[in-house]
Order: structure tokens, then C-alpha cells, then sequence
């Protein structure tokens, strides 16, 4: 199997399983008791949080442990606004948001917040003049994406921050694609919370954080026990947590090389597919790109299909956001882009991982020809357009 779907989740490191394993065993005690193996626990979570901590320039005292990058999102977005509503009801956001933070604002204006959806350019970055223009005296929130699960695009998150300090505004960031991919500094890029997930850097699934810079007024999410310094309620997920300390460890390791070696696999598969197959587009930034991100569109191809043919073939790709897969509506990332319906259809996301090789990258590349002209010969589209050549 070659997988190239690290966007939507990704496997776990052996060493961060080792590393859990005792807390699932024989250190199972409650944290919030006082004995020597519960208190055991209580120390593995606080050394989680330094761990986190120390990888986004934060202080541990600023990080929270949630159940993921869906529950961070929550958190932040109706927790400021719950927490600042007397200083106003308005949210900025942008068009291409994942769901967790584009529901959850469509939420809030059923209960009376305004929101601004910010367009996006061709390359899938929102427009610094668009930010300042959409700034209201009653904007109490800004949240955009660190950057994009769908077509990579980092956002221009120095920017925005600026933007949002200089107008007294919140600012949150999802950075659930970003952590692992980017070097994080929430202080030096003015950033008031941020969500991270572990399951998209090698650690499990079900367990993430929400960064709160001290000192932000916010509403809890979860009401209950005095976990998480009082702001999270519930027994914490001791060996989730441990996980994604040692999963944050990992995917700082060795920084400059993995991220140099990401950058050159995504190179080679985008240069193969678009030397060797008529007819394709690249999608999202050039640039500005998460390292692991190769998004492209094949002119006359379904991508679903294409996707079983890849399958069929042992390689993992995907055609949208893991959490709308399973829908036939085209993409809002890719129709805010400027995608038409049938190019945003014919667009496939392939993202590479820390085990990915220069073999499997090979092997895609070779095997990805045939299988598009196949599709493509069977094209009623495709013959019309080349009949009209
Ligand atoms: N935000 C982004 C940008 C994502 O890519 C995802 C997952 O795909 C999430 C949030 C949700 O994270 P989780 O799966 O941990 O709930």
C-alpha cells in the first residue's frame, strides 16, 4: 500500500504507541487523585503540555487538552464569543475554513452573531485590504486557518495577526495542518489561541489542544470537573495526551531535513504527474505551500472514480477534506478558488508522510498515466474535446 492521504489522518509512530501503552496498563489512576500512581499521571499530562508548549513558543500554562482539532475549534470560536459578547458580535472568518470552524460560525449566527465569510484569491490566501476593510467596532473575533487541508495553502498568518493586534481583535488560528509542517511561534505571529489535532502528526486520534494565550476572556466549552485548570471538565485522556506530547516531539525532530525531504517528494509527484498527463493543474500556492501537499486537477477524470482506480492500484489518495469525502457536492475550498463544478470534481489531494519514499512517489507517478487515460478514453467530454481539436 502507498498511502498519500496524511491530511486526513496519519499512522502512529511506534514510539508514541510505546509511550502510551503503560498508561492504558498499569498506570490507569485518575489523575484528580491523590495517591502516588494517580499522581503519576498528573505528571505525564503536565510534561505533554511542556511538550507542546515548548514546539508552538507558548507557556504551558497556555495549553489545554481537548478531544481534537473539531473541539479546539468550538472551543475558541463560541467561547469568545460567548466570553465578549457585550463588547460586540461580529466574526471574521474565511470561505475555505474547515467545517469545525465554518459550522460553528454558521452556528453562531443563528443565535444572533454576525459573520463575515472573507473571499479567497486564486491561490486560496485572503486579502490583507479585504481584513482591514471587514473590521467593524463590534468585531470581537478574527479566526483563519494556519493552513489549508485541502490545497495546502498557508495563509498570511504574520498579517493577520499584526492586523488583529493593531484593532484590539481576537485572534485564533486553526493550525491542525500546520503543526508538524511549520515551524510555530504564536507570540512572535500575535496569535491568541490555536487548535492542533494529534492524529495528523503521527499521535492518535481523539485527543488534541487549544492554545489560550493568558490573560484572553473565555467561555468553558465543557462544564464539569476542575480538569484543565477548571476551563475543560472530564477525566483526561491520560494516554491520548501522553501520545500527542510525544507525537509533537517527533514531528519537530530533525525539522529542517524532514521538511526539506516532504518539500522535494511533493516536488518530484507534481513535476511526474504534470510532465506526463495532458490536461492537469496544479491547485493552491506555489509558494506558500505546506511541504506535504500536492492537490491536482485532471481535465475529464471523475475523482472519486479516480480515486477507486488508485485504490485498486494500493494507493490512498483523496478527492476533498477526509470529513466531506462521502459527499458528491463538489469542494468549497476548490469552488472558492475559482475551480468550476467539473474541475473541482476532477481534483484529487495527495499527501505525503514522514514514511513516504522516493519508491512510492516513483510508483505513483508511473502508474497514474494509464490509469487517467483509461478513465479518459471512456469520456463522452473528452471525446467531444478532442474530436473538436
Ligand atoms: N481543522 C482542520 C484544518 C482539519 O484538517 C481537521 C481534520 O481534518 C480538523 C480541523 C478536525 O480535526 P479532528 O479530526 O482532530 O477533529
Amino acid at each position: 500500500m502507498i498511502y498519500l492521504d496524511n491530511a486526513a489522518t496519519t499512522p502512529m509512530k511506534k514510539e508514541v504507541v510505546d509511550a502510551m501503552l503503560p498508561y492504558l496498563y498499569e498506570n490507569f489512576g485518575n489523575p484528580s487523585s491523590i495517591y502516588q500512581i494517580a499522581q503519576k499521571n498528573k505528571k505525564a499530562i503536565n510534561d505533554a503540555r511542556e511538550e507542546v508548549a515548548k514546539y508552538l513558543g507558548a507557556k504551558p500554562s497556555e495549553i489545554y487538552f481537548t478531544s481534537g482539532g473539531t473541539e479546539s475549534d468550538n472551543w475558541a470560536i463560541k467561547g469568545i464569543a460567548e466570553a465578549n459578547n457585550a463588547k460586540g458580535n461580529h466574526i471574521i472568518t474565511s470561505k475555505i475554513e474547515h467545517h469545525a470552524v465554518l459550522h460553528t460560525c454558521e452556528y453562531l449566527e443563528k443565535n444572533g452573531y454576525e459573520v463575515t465569510y472573507l473571499d479567497v484569491d486564486e491561490f486560496g490566501q485572503i486579502s490583507i485590504d479585504d481584513l482591514k476593510n471587514a473590521i467593524r467596532d463590534t468585531t470581537i473575533l478574527i479566526t483563519i486557518m494556519y493552513a489549508n487541508n485541502e490545497i495546502g495553502t498557508i495563509m498570511p498568518v504574520r498579517e493577520i495577526g499584526e492586523v488583529a493586534s493593531e484593532n484590539k481583535i481576537i485572534f485564533h488560528t486553526d493550525a491542525v495542518q500546520a503543526v508538524g509542517q511549520i515551524s510555530i511561534d504564536v507570540k512572535a505571529n500575535k496569535i491568541d489561541l490555536l487548535s492542533l489535532s494529534a492524529h495528523k502528526i503521527n499521535g492518535p486520534k481523539g485527543v488534541g489542544a487549544l492554545y489560550i494565550r493568558n490573560g484572553i476572556k473565555i467561555e468553558n466549552f465543557m462544564h464539569g470537573g476542575g480538569q484543565e485548570r477548571g476551563k475543560r471538565g472530564g477525566t483526561e485522556n491520560v494516554a491520548g495526551i501522553v501520545g500527542l506530547g510525544v507525537a509533537m516531539k517527533y514531528a519537530y525532530a530533525n525539522f529542517e531535513r524532514k521538511i526539506l525531504h516532504l518539500a522535494s517528494l511533493r516536488n518530484k509527484l507534481v513535476e511526474g504527474i504534470i510532465k506526463n498527463i495532458p490536461y492537469t493543474k496544479i491547485n493552491g500556492h506555489l509558494s506558500d505551500r505546506l511541504p506535504n501537499n500536492v492537490n491536482i486537477s485532471f481535465e475529464f477524470v471523475e475523482g472519486e472514480s479516480l480515486l477507486l482506480l488508485l485504490d485498486m492500484n494500493g494507493v490512498c489518495a483523496s478527492s476533498g477534506s477526509a470529513c466531506t469525502s462521502g459527499s458528491l457536492d463538489p469542494s468549497h475550498v476548490l469552488l472558492s478558488i475559482g475551480l468550476p463544478h467539473e474541475k473541482a470534481h476532477g481534483s484529487v489531494r495527495f499527501t505525503i508522510g514522514s514514511d513516504t519514499t522516493v519508491e512510492d512517489i516513483n510508483e505513483v507517478i508511473s502508474t497514474l498515466p494509464s490509469i487517467v487515460k483509461r478513465m479518459r478514453d471512456m469520456s463522452p467530454l473528452y471525446e467531444n474535446f478532442i474530436n473538436q481539436k
